[in-house]
């Protein structure tokens, strides 16, 4: 049995490789720019994609690439490209998708994976004949390979849609997904002005700051790239410290790939606690300063 898998995001890539290598052959077809990185996980062919901005062209050169090999399954990264190739993949090959998927087994000829339902309140386990599945990051650990997988180019017909204008992110914009530490605020922190007395702790380990859902799209204290749950970024620090964060489920299906979860909440019975490994009962804004205190000892 053997697959192909593409993902746009290197650590995404990285990972689903070592997990199916562990169950099938695998082959990639990544960017160029991932291409190398993957190489050190992946034993079989990898194919770099010099053009790889556009879903419509990834997808003709999946479809290309999978006919010509005859995979029984194509695993995507669960990136906003890989959920777009997904769909336009599975009219393409006529195979059915399974989507967001966090587990995978085989069973003869079907698979059984689970995924999140009800917003991240509960787990649901699926079995079902689809070949073309999108994978949330986190589904392992990367592993070397045995021996570095040979790199060839891929030819990519062009894509129908035109870049019209391209605009940088704006300064001070951040990439929570890879950040190690992160001091995340809830409404709890009262106002914008208030963010400045985290800061402090933020700057003493080293962390990112970011927000709950109300933080940065309702009130915008915090810039929406800052926003951490289902409907943000899902983050994986090793550390996620929650201040005044009641710990509703769409913030809770942001932060589960968290190694430590530290809550500060003033409510002893605020859900976070039951989603924390470290929780301090009391207000922040007394907190905070002891905590800073301490670590700078
Ligand atoms: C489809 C959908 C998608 C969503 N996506 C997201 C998402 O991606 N991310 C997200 O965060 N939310 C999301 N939400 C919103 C979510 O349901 C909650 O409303 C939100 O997470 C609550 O944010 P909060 O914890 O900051 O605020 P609250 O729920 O108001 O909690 C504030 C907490 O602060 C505590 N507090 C107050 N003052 C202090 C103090 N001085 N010291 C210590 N503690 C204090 C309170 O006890 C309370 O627990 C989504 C909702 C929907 C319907």
């Amino acid at each position: 049995m053997k697959c192909l898998i593409f993902s746009d995001a290197v650590d995404t890539a990285n990972q689903l490789v070592s997990f199916f290598s562990g169950i099938m052959e695998v082959d990639c077809i990544v960017p160029e720019a991932v291409a190398k990185a993957v190489s050190a996980h992946c034993s079989g062919n990898i194919f770099a994609m010099k053009e790889s901005v556009f879903p419509d062209s990834i997808t003709a050169v999946i479809a290309k690439t999978y006919r010509n090999s005859k995979y029984d399954y194509v695993f995507l990264g669960s990136t906003a490209i890989g959920r777009d190739v997904a769909g336009m993949l599975s009219v393409d090959l006529g195979l059915n998708v399974a989507a967001e998927i966090t587990s995978f087994k085989l069973d003869g000829s079907s698979c059984v994976t689970k995924r999140y339902f009800y917003g991240g309140k509960t787990v649901i386990e699926e079995s079902s004949n689809a070949r073309i599945l999108t994978v949330m990051p986190g589904i392992a650990e990367p592993k070397s390979a045995p021996a570095a997988g040979k790199i060839s180019e891929v030819s990519q017909e062009a894509s129908q849609v035109t870049m019209v204008s391209r605009e940088s992110k704006a300064a001070g914009s951040v990439d929570l997904e890879k950040a190690s530490i992160i001091v995340s605020v809830g409404r709890g922190i009262g106002n914008k002005e208030n963010i400045e007395k985290i800061k402090p702790l933020a700057d003493a380990v080293h962390g990112e700051i970011a927000g709950s859902r109300p933080v940065c799209l309702d009130y915008h204290w915090l810039s929406e790239d800052r926003q951490v749950g289902l409907s943000g970024k899902k983050v994986k620090p090793k550390m996620y410290i929650a201040l005044g964060i009641s710990g509703q489920i769409q913030h809770i299906a942001g932060i589960r790939g968290s190694k430590i979860v530290v809550a500060v909440n003033k409510d002893k019975s605020a859900p976070i606690f039951e989603e924390a490994d470290y929780g301090l009962v009391g207000d922040l804004f007394q907190i905070v300063p002891k905590l800073v205190a301490a670590i700078k000892g």
